[in-house]
């Protein structure tokens, strides 16, 4: 039996307003002339959070396009956009959801390792450590802060960056900087936490390290969509600290069918991380009774629709691509079937599943 022995984030900054330690914080990581690159997310140009970053000598903010999900071009293109400029950087300093907060790592590791990112999409196989790197959430859900990789979709496949040169140096986890995100987002990227809570505590891969964060996690979650009756800024505190244990929930066991799932379904139709999982969730009651219950009573009491019929129409070829997708992620479902998910989950049953979505 060989353990896991995993690389966690340097620094950890936690609490209301901590953003303004920024500029201190990076103080010390700054080399010669080399600026600090801010990817903030382009929800937040021109709004007060722009105003607050710390710049300094020929420091940058480039605004992320995060329309799509990241693509391994667009990590691609600004950092060889930022070697051409500046030669190297102090550092990337993402500033937004999960796809911000994955860009501003890849770009990080694109820094030092040379080619294409799409050479490294898979496990280990980024060769150098890339430039210093810290991330600000301001979306609450993913554990994009803490985990080991960053989701890319690439010319052949939906992957990220697995390796121990991925995670942040340092965190900012600031919950005032999730304050008014739309309610539908919002709901979307913490279901993204509940379901990482209930893959973990009801997969085969769990163990006594997994189950202490994604206990808090789940509890956390049940605080914000289940117990509260609106929102209010200890929402934003507990579902922060939420995402963060829940990321560290599967550090050390792994997601499960709805991941592996909405996987398939994000590589074809493009639906994107939070909302797909919430899409398949809702249909899994056959593999998560109690969590779909649960999730079903989350969606009528905040108000939330869940799209229904996304595959409607589609052909044989279309259906078998979502297929392969989803059955190539084979961690993913032994964590959730056992190891004779092969038995279980037939291309036949897949094909029913994905029918229903
Ligand atoms: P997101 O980053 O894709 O952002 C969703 C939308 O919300 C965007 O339009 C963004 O501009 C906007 N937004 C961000 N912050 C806002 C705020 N405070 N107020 C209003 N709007 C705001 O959403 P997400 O759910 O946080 O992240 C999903 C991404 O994370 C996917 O790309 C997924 O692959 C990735 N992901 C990564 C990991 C990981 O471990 N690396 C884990 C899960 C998901
Ligand atoms: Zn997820």
């Amino acid at each position: 039996m060989k353990f896991r022995n995993f690389k966690m984030v340097g620094y950890v900054v936690y609490g209301r307003g901590c953003f303004d330690q920024l500029d201190e914080i990076l103080e010390p990581q700054r080399k010669n002339n080399a600026p600090m690159i801010f990817l903030l997310d382009h929800f937040f140009q021109n709004k007060p959070l722009e105003k607050r970053i710390p710049l300094r000598g020929n420091d940058e903010i480039i605004l992320a396009d995060v329309t799509y999900e990241p693509k391994t071009s667009y990590v691609d293109k600004l950092a060889q956009q930022l070697k051409e400029k500046f030669g190297t950087v102090s550092g990337i300093i993402g500033i937004g959801g999960g796809s911000t907060m994955d860009l501003a790592k890849a770009v990080s590791l694109m820094m030092n390792n040379t080619g294409s990112s799409a050479d490294y999409q898979g496990w280990d196989l980024v060769k150098k450590p890339g430039v210093y790197k810290t991330g600000i959430p301001t979306l609450s859900g993913t554990g994009a802060e803490v985990s080991r990789t960053c989701v890319l979709t690439g010319p052949t496949k939906k992957l990220g960056m697995n390796s121990d040169f991925t995670p942040f140096d340092q965190i900012v986890l600031d919950p005032e900087l999730t304050a008014n995100a739309p309610v539908n987002q919002r709901f979307y990227t913490g279901m993204d936490c509940y379901i990482h809570c209930i893959e973990s505590l009801t997969g085969t891969y769990l163990n006594e390290f997994s189950k202490s964060y994604g206990a808090k996690a789940l509890e956390l979650c049940q605080k914000v969509f289940v117990e509260k009756d609106s929102w209010d800024d200890d929402c934003d505190d507990m579902l922060m600290m939420a995402s963060y244990a829940g990321g560290m929930s599967i550090a050390y066991s792994q997601v499960g069918v709805a991941h592996a799932v909405s996987y398939g379904l994000s590589y074809l139709l493009g639906t994107k991380h939070g909302i797909g999982n919430c899409i398949v969730f809702d249909k899994l009651e056959e593999y998560y009774p109690a969590g779909v219950k649960e999730f079903k009573y989350m969606v009528e009491k905040n108000k939330i629709e869940i799209p229904q019929h996304l595959t409607k129409g589609l052909s044989d070829d279309q259906f078998d691509t979502m297929i392969n997708v989803s059955l190539g992620l084979k961690p993913l479902w032994e964590n959730a079937l056992g190891k004779d998910w092969e038995k279980i989950m037939t291309r036949e049953k897949l094909r029913k599943l994905f029918e229903r979505l």
